[in-house]
């Protein structure tokens, strides 16, 4: 198998992140929180997830860079002390005997500037800090690039339920794609896994779709009117985080839009870089709202996308005409 050490660290590494942030969320207090420039809500497992996964590719891939969502400029700031102290805490209990210094020093690896050439991981510590703080989804999420493609995609979630249709089964989910050889799904802790596949409808009418929770990540007033014109009857799902993509890779709904609310709003390759794979090694396809390929190679942003879409590749063009119908095909 391509990529074997490559993917055993990196699951180990989400698993404890995972473990990390459930951690965390059962003793969220409000000094555990605080506001970044974009209003999205950073956590002490934000920080704590980015230390143990940094570190566990910094231990065995020294060379490799990293680009990461968070930096430790807010740490770093009067009145940061407090919660590196308890982001100490929580990293400690995963990685006995680590100490602030090799905190702040994991974090900070995660500041690479991406790009077309060579290898790079990139990584959503908490993907939804919002889902994460309502106690809903959230996701860790981790990619490999290798001269700007993907080719190992890891999606952590803590709080997808492993059957959608029944909320009492268990939940915590870990799936993983790897390029050219099909996507699987795992329970978070368990070792025994299984092979994933998108779903087989047919026809975009019998169709389920998926988009953010926060209107002002993904327009929901479009998303309805291009399911009114793809004649889907389904109410929408809503789920923060890449939960949206591992749902689709799993058959549970076919069609995730991802809708511009600003004109100047650039996608993070961290939030897409694992969910694109998982989909399209299920069987799927993704796309921006023209219809483009993701570009993977230019930064830390999807810097020549908008919007993202995917489907379980059985009537794609149709749900891009679709768009066009609804916003127009300029940029
Ligand atoms: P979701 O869980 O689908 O709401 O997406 C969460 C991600 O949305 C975060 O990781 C942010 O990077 C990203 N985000 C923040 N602002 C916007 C925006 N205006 N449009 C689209 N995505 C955004
Ligand atoms: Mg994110």
């Amino acid at each position: 198998m391509k990529f074997e050490t490559e993917l055993k660290i990196a699951i180990e590494a989400v698993e404890k992140a995972c473990r990390l942030c459930r951690e965390v969320q059962s003793s969220l207090v409000s000094e555990e929180t605080m506001t970044k420039k974009d209003k999205s809500p950073v956590t002490v497992a934000d920080f704590g997830a980015q230390a143990v996964i940094c570190r566990a590719l910094n231990e065995t891939f020294p060379d490799d860079p990293i680009v990461a969502e968070e930096d430790t400029a807010e740490l770093k700031a009067e009145g940061g002390e407090t919660l590196l102290a308890h982001i100490l805490t929580h990293v400690s209990a995963i990685l006995p005997g680590i100490s602030e210094s090799e905190v702040i020093e994991a974090i900070d690896s995660g500041a690479s500037e991406g790009g077309a050439e060579g290898r790079l991981w990139t990584l959503d510590p908490i993907d939804g800090t919002k889902g994460f703080l309502r106690g809903e989804q959230y996701a860790v999420a981790l990619a490999l690039i290798e001269d700007g493609e993907v080719v190992l995609g890891i999606v952590g979630c803590p709080d997808l339920p492993l059957d959608i249709n029944d909320p009492e089964s268990s939940t915590g989910c870990l799936l993983w794609g790897i390029k050219g050889e099909g996507s699987y799904i795992k329970q978070l802790g368990e070792s025994s896994r299984a092979k994933i596949n998108v779903s087989e409808t047919l026809e975009s009418k019998d169709a389920s779709f998926c988009e953010s929770v926060e209107s002002a990540h993904s327009s929901h007033g479009d998303a309805e009117k291009i399911a009114d014109l793809l004649g889907v009857t389904n109410p929408p799902i809503r789920i923060d985080s890449q939960c949206k993509y591992a749902v689709i890779a799993r058959g549970d709904a076919s069609i995730y839009l991802r809708l511009p609310t600003r004109k100047d709003y650039v996608e993070k390759i961290w939030d897409h870089a694992s969910g694109a794979l998982i989909v399209t090694e299920a069987g799927g396809t993704v796309t921006d709202i023209h219809g483009r390929g993701l570009d993977f190679s230019l930064g830390r942003t999807l810097l020549s996308n908008k919007g993202i879409v995917a489907t379980n590749g059985k009537f794609h063009d149709k749900v891009i005409s679709a768009i066009t119908q609804v916003l127009g095909d300029s940029e």
